[in-house]
């Protein structure tokens, strides 16, 4: 089982510039492979292989075929997983094409969507010291990173920068343990009010978030569109201030916000997710149809007036993404725990009484759930999370196929 630790680290205002100078490099690097490769194709009708731009770029390394040096100045392992990740993007697009998907052709990278350096061979190239308080990044040297958790021996590893901040990406392989077992299954609902309920009757609030932070990243918001100037409508609409270094400015200070709102989001994940995982044996949980969760608004219209309609949908969005961050959690931590997971089809789940298994549109009333045929009333949310465990623990019991049924899933009682 994979797991990627992640270790801040504190370069000198040299090594940082080392470092650019290397994100630079790659990123001219993989530009040209994909140019020649859209050259060739276009103009000789060839292909170009990852294998022949491998040798050709040992012989750009090599002093007598050197153009300027900048290629031989850095790490060769990174040039390399530069290539790959080229070969990987035309391998994506020829793999849709075939299955008559709408592939984009591999695209050209700006520098503000080029930020990390790959080391394949992990801790062969990053060397941490005895104690873990330096990396030794080949071509940079020493640098000093924050202590914390010990990293252990790793696989793959990248350099990543984000917000002006840099970190280290560790993969490693990790061992399994068990946890001791408790005997109780868990059902999780993504509630309608609630981030999630779990159907021992917890309610998990949506958003760890507090209303200042919220409120300060609003201003940032406002504060870069009163600043931002723009030309156009609609799609063609185009900022003609962008390099304005005041604007450049504005544009860190909320990227930096979103980042904090994201780490705060993925932080209380975290935390629920352990929670549930600890807490049972087996968790069952909808099976998420992400690809129909996460429409696009492509093609939607700003209509004056209209903003409360957008920002519920945006809402409505989000709550999505975190359950889905949530859900991704609980599957990773279940795994390294030994736990077991049941997806089980949600359909009708809010409206079916978890305790005799009416399904009634009239049991629910907001966010109470009373069954019109027993009378069991509870959180509307709770019952449905109640249901899930239900449905979960039929599907372990029985045939494999006995939770797609939602509505004949209930022996009369
Ligand atoms: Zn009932």
């Amino acid at each position: 089982m994979k797991r990627i630790e992640r270790v801040r680290l504190y370069p000198t205002a040299r090594q940082a510039a080392t470092l650019r100078f290397m994100l630079d490099v790659t990123r001219e690097l993989y530009n040209a492979a994909l140019q020649e490769r859209r050259d060739a194709y276009r103009l000789r009708g060839t292909s170009v292989t990852m294998k022949m731009q491998c040798a050709e770029l040992t012989g750009l390394r090599k002093p007598l075929g050197r153009i300027d040096g900048r290629l031989a100045a850095v790490y060769r392992e990174c040039e390399d997983a530069v290539l790959r990740r080229l070969d990987l993007a035309f391998a994506a697009f020829f793999r849709r094409c075939k299955r008559s998907q709408t592939p984009g052709f591999p695209r050209f990278k700006p520098a503000a969507r080029w930020k990390q350096l790959q080391f394949s061979h992990g801790d062969r190239a990053l060397r941490f010291d005895a104690r873990q308080q330096r990396v030794v990044i080949p071509g940079v040297g020493a640098v000093r990173l924050r202590k914390g958790r010990a990293v252990p021996a790793f696989g793959r590893a990248w350099i990543v920068e984000r917000n002006g901040r840099w970190y280290a990406c560790c993969e490693s392989e990790r061992n399994v343990q068990p946890m001791p077992a408790t005997g109780l299954t868990l059902g999780v609902d993504r509630g309608i009010h609630v981030l999630a309920a779990l159907s021992d009757g917890t309610l998990l609030p949506n958003s760890a978030i507090s209303e200042k932070r919220k409120r300060a990243t609003a201003r940032l918001r406002r504060e870069l569109d009163s600043m931002s100037v723009y030309v156009g409508i609609g799609r063609g609409r185009r900022c003609v201030n962008k390099w304005d270094s005041r604007r450049i400015a504005a544009v860190e200070r909320l990227a930096r916000a979103h980042e904090r709102e994201a780490n705060s989001r993925r932080d209380y994940a975290h935390k629920i997710a352990r929670r549930i995982v600890n807490a049972a044996d087996v968790v069952a949980i909808e099976a998420l149809n992400l690809r129909g969760m996460t429409r696009s608004a492509k093609g939607s219209i700003e209509w004056p007036g209209r903003n409360v309609v957008v920002k519920a949908a945006l809402n409505r969005r989000m709550l999505d993404a975190s359950f889905g961050l949530l859900e991704r959690m609980i599957s990773e931590k279940a795994e390294e725990s030994a736990r077991m997971i049941v997806r089980v089809d949600a359909r009708f789940s809010s409206q079916t009484c978890a305790r005799c298994g009416a399904c009634e549109r009239e049991s629910r009333r907001r966010r109470r759930f009373r069954c019109v045929a027993c009378g069991f009333a509870v959180h509307a949310d709770v019952n449905a999370a109640l249901e899930i465990r239900r449905r979960g623990e039929l599907r372990l019991t029985s045939e494999p196929h006995a939770g797609e049924k939602p509505v004949a899933l209930h022996s009369a009682v």
